[in-house]
């Protein structure tokens, strides 16, 4: 279902239903995108031709050159709501095209078949992490954060409230604005701390109903919701993979996830409710359970899903987002040249992070 400016219609494919001047525009924008995207590499943007330019202007004024229609503009911002926890006027025009080059492009980053939204896992992604430190066994140390990372002629201290961890080299692999919150003796350089205080997490709330029955499938709906009116900017059939627990899931972003949880909760779940009820109709009232997760009251993450830059970073201090200093590496999601702001950016990153310490030792 589509929902913009106050109107809801259903559509089958990736591109929502559209006057046909509408569905000619959206075309031209998104092959207009393309061409772009593909001149921006993500191992380099600041030397692509136009760089300057295009870092110099926010998304919203370049995106206003060649997209017209008030209603596509709306179905473009709620991507980018969803891709970024931003607003299109927060994000650098260069920093999203190299974002979206090293993603595969703008439907490849939000759509479900064959996009990254696809999958899931079976029980939770958090099944990955878990697997992981089970092999690695006492060496994974939970509950301790870094507050401060001590660089030695021949190791690192990573120095955190009870305890002091020794090491040759240090890879820090947390999104740039919390690596800006730890604490460097001698300091990091001043073009690494530019860069840290300027990457922004995006805003997103998780919201989780649990029903009884699956009534928005049993009336031949996929659950698939693309809202520019929200609260809700994006719905999906979130039904346990085995059928037996119906959910819908839905994500409160950007601007709107900045004041959410500011709002009483009756409120914020009559709102949530009231959407889903436009498209569901007033079954979708009678949920079993309501969650939600604000990651920017999340201390550990504060904000979610990916940081992003605004104008005048890339082209800038954007060069020391990977360049170790001293013995410290940096690694993160946000550092990665392909799938930035995914799960697979931040094993590409932690990979090269690796490999950039294997040399050395
Ligand atoms: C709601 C949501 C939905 C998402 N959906 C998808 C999706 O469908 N597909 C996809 O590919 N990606 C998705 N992402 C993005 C994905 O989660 C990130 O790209 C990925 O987790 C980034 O990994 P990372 O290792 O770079 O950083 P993080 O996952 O942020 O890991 C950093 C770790 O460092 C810890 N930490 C922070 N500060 C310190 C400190 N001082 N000391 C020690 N430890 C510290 C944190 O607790 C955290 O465990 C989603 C993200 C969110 C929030």
């Amino acid at each position: 279902m589509l929902e913009v400016e106050g109107k809801v219609s259903t559509y089958k494919r990736s591109i929502p239903s559209m006057s046909v001047a509408n569905l000619i525009q959206m075309q031209g924008a998104l092959s207009y995108l393309k061409r772009v995207r593909k001149k921006i590499s993500p191992t380099g943007p600041m030397t692509a031709e136009g760089a300057e330019a295009l870092d110099g202007e926010t998304l919203e004024t370049w995106r206003a050159r060649f997209v017209k229609s008030s209603r596509i503009n709306a179905v473009m911002d709620v991507a980018i709501r969803t891709i970024f926890g931003a607003e299109a006027r927060e994000l650098s025009a260069l920093y999203f095209l190299m974002y979206l080059n090293a993603g595969g492009g703008l439907l490849s980053l939000s759509e479900a078949r064959g996009g990254a939204q696809q999958d899931r896992f079976v029980p939770g992604a958090q099944a990955i992490s878990l697997a992981l430190a089970k092999e690695l066994g006492d060496a994974v140390k939970l509950g301790v954060p870094v507050r401060k990372l001590l660089q030695r002629a021949d190791g690192v201290d990573a120095v955190s409230d009870t305890q002091t961890i020794e090491g040759r080299y240090a890879i820090v692999t947390v999104p740039p604005v919390l690596a800006g919150r730890i604490e460097y003796e001698p300091s990091v350089s001043v073009g690494r701390d530019q860069v840290t205080q300027r990457f922004a997490m995006g805003a997103a709330v998780k919201v989780l109903l649990t029903y009884e029955r699956a009534f928005w499938r049993e009336a031949g709906f996929s659950g698939e919701v693309v809202s520019s009116d929200g609260p809700l900017s994006v719905v999906y059939d979130n039904t346990s993979h085995d059928g037996r627990q119906p959910a819908l899931i839905g994500f409160v972003v950007g601007s709107q996830a900045r004041q959410w949880s500011a709002q009483p909760l009756s409120d914020r779940q009559r709102r949530v409710t009231g959407a889903l009820k436009r498209y569901f109709g007033e079954e979708a009232g009678a949920f079993q359970e309501y969650r939600e997760l604000d990651w920017g009251a999340e201390p550990w993450s504060r904000g979610c899903p990916v940081g992003g830059l605004p104008p005048g970073v890339l082209t800038n201090s954007f060069a020391h987002l990977r360049k170790p200093e001293g013995r410290i590496h940096w690694g993160g999601t946000e550092s990665a040249t392909e799938w930035i702001g995914y799960m697979e950016g931040a094993i590409q990153s932690g990979e090269r992070a690796a490999d950039e310490v294997l040399r050395r030792l």
